[in-house]
């Protein structure tokens, strides 16, 4: 569903993509890796279609995003989703109103059907029925998260794009979190890019590992391969927090 080729990305005159080429497969599960302002969330934004490269392709399900009519990026919005590092959820909408708020705006069914449909989205993210009334900030860290995915997951996407999903979570509560993405992945056959500084996320959950440094991705493989990996900043960034 992603295939990313030459892509090229500066603010100002920092270079921050240089020739970068990244390809998803359906149903894969891939990590995104890197140091600290090393491009990660800036490359999720170009594959949302949030951010504009200064050049190369970006194809999302077949589609050249470049040259794609409006109403065939409108169509392609509507099969990702992203979930924002903050969760982004509209603080003063219940739950079940702010998964509902996709559904309002982008399709014409009737509000009863709206309404089912959010407690199921809310229900699939494995929220308990009764936090579909709840105010955000009524709910823990966890619960939260889990709200921004049954949010994401209103228009039944294709593509999930997660940025940092699990930072601030405590380690249960960050596996419980990596469970869903399993989960979601095996019921409904998404397509997961993540990105992440949560090694054991990397080890749980990704078929493949895109480790972004130098201004490109130096290699996309599966975790216990770039754990071995010979190349010195790949190498530094596995070893060095356990070391
Ligand atoms: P982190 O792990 O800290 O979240 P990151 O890998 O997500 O980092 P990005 O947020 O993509 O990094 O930023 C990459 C670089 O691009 C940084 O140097 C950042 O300052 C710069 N940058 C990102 N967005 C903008 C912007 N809108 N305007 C100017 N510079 C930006
Ligand atoms: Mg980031």
């Amino acid at each position: 569903p992603v295939a990313l080729s030459g892509i090229t990305t500066r603010f100002g005159t920092q270079c921050v993509h240089e020739d970068l080429a990244l390809e998803i497969r359906r149903g894969e599960i891939v990590g995104l890796v890197g140091g600290s302002g090393s491009g990660k969330s800036t490359l999720l934004r170009i594959v949302a279609l949030l951010d504009c490269p200064q050049a190369g392709s970006v194809r999302l399900f077949g589609v050249d995003a470049g040259t794609a009519s409006a109403a065939e990026l409108n169509a392609l919005r509507r099969r990702f989703s992203m979930m924002f590092q903050q969760g982004a959820l509209f603080s003063s909408l219940s739950v079940r109103e702010n998964v509902a708020l996709p559904l309002q705006e982008h399709t014409a069914l009737p509000a009863r059907l709206i309404d089912e449909l959010a407690r199921l989205k809310i229900a699939l993210a494995g929220l308990p029925a009764d936090a579909a009334d709840k105010l955000p900030d009524q709910l823990s860290g966890g619960m939260i998260k889990r709200a921004a995915v049954a949010r994401a997951l209103a228009l039944d996407p294709e593509l999930l794009l997660l940025d940092e999903p699990t930072a601030g979570l405590d380690p249960l509560g960050a596996a419980a979190f990596d469970e869903l993405v399993l989960e979601l992945r095996a019921a409904l056959g998404l397509t997961v890019l993540i990105v992440t500084h949560d090694l054991d996320t990397l080890w749980r959950v990704t078929d493949r590992v895109a480790f972004l440094g130098e201004r490109r991705v130096l290699a996309c493989a599966p975790v216990a391969e770039l754990a071995r990996a010979a190349h010195p900043q790949i190498h530094a960034y596995f070893a060095g927090p356990r070391a």
